[in-house]
């Protein structure tokens, strides 16, 4: 469910096996306020938790208000019967600087990392992923303790947003076939690496077994946004125009 890279290195802190939600990378969860280390305040302005978490907030609100996918993504699961209530759903908080969102599917809620999600940007590309997880468990009530439900669901987030957003920067010099086939490995690396970040107890080989066992039907079902989106394409629009054909207000 996290947004980066697997935490394979030697100082990331270990997962209880009976408890590996992930929560390590979201220390706020546990009640914990993080200590801002002295190079955060003197380099990046860390320490100014109110700030950050107003800014969030905003740019949260903001995303809600003006952004079709969000927007999109919000009348489907409002359809699907899980409407978002902004104060009860989505929380910004400080993370571990590995991550920049996640979902918390014992609480149903969307984290917004303040710390590392800093512009509307990377607030919206956070909210659309973590929103296909809630959309996901609204519809088919995963057991996110299951590795290829996880997979599933890390593909299609990946799927919808981050990597046809990527395909379509690459696509200068590329061949169409060649693009659908980065776009699938695309989708392949990124669920992989958010399934090692949420699940730091399985080895890479069974992380990517459990993707490829998954992948063509996953990869396939495109439900809520109906087409993988392509930034500065109309897409998003229409997308956003053309939610009606799936049944949503
Ligand atoms: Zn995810």
């Amino acid at each position: 469910m996290s947004e980066q890279p697997p935490p394979q290195s030697p100082e990331s802190a270990p997962l209880d096996k009976d408890d590996d939600w992930g929560y390590d990378l979201y220390p706020e969860r546990r009640g914990e306020k993080v200590p801002v280390k002295w190079w955060q305040v003197a380099f990046f302005g860390g320490g100014q938790t109110n700030t950050e978490r107003t800014t969030c907030e905003r740019n949260v609100y903001n995303c809600f208000e003006n952004s079709p996918l969000v927007k999109l993504m919000y009348s489907a699961l409002k359809s699907s019967g899980c409407e978002i209530d902004l104060r009860r759903h989505i929380a910004c908080e400080v993370c571990d600087v590995k991550v920049s969102g996640g979902y918390d599917p014992r609480l149903n809620q969307i984290v917004v990392c303040q710390n590392m999600a800093r512009s509307k940007g990377m607030v919206q590309a956070i909210l659309v992923h973590e929103m296909i997880h809630m959309f996901d468990n609204c519809r088919h009530e995963l057991d996110f303790k299951n590795v290829h439900h996880l997979a599933c669901t890390e593909i299609r987030a990946a799927n919808l947003t981050h990597c046809s957003f990527m395909s379509a920067m690459a696509q200068g010099d590329a061949s169409p076939f060649r693009i659908k086939q980065q776009h699938a490995e695309c989708v392949k690396t990124k669920a992989m690496g958010s399934v090692l970040a949420v699940r730091p107890d399985i080895s890479k080989e069974e992380a990517r077994a459990a993707v490829d066992k998954v992948f063509n039907k996953c990869y396939n079902d495109l439900e809520p946004i109906g087409r993988r989106v392509r930034r500065n394409s109309p897409d998003m629009m229409r997308a956003y125009g053309e939610r009606g054909n799936y049944g949503y207000e």
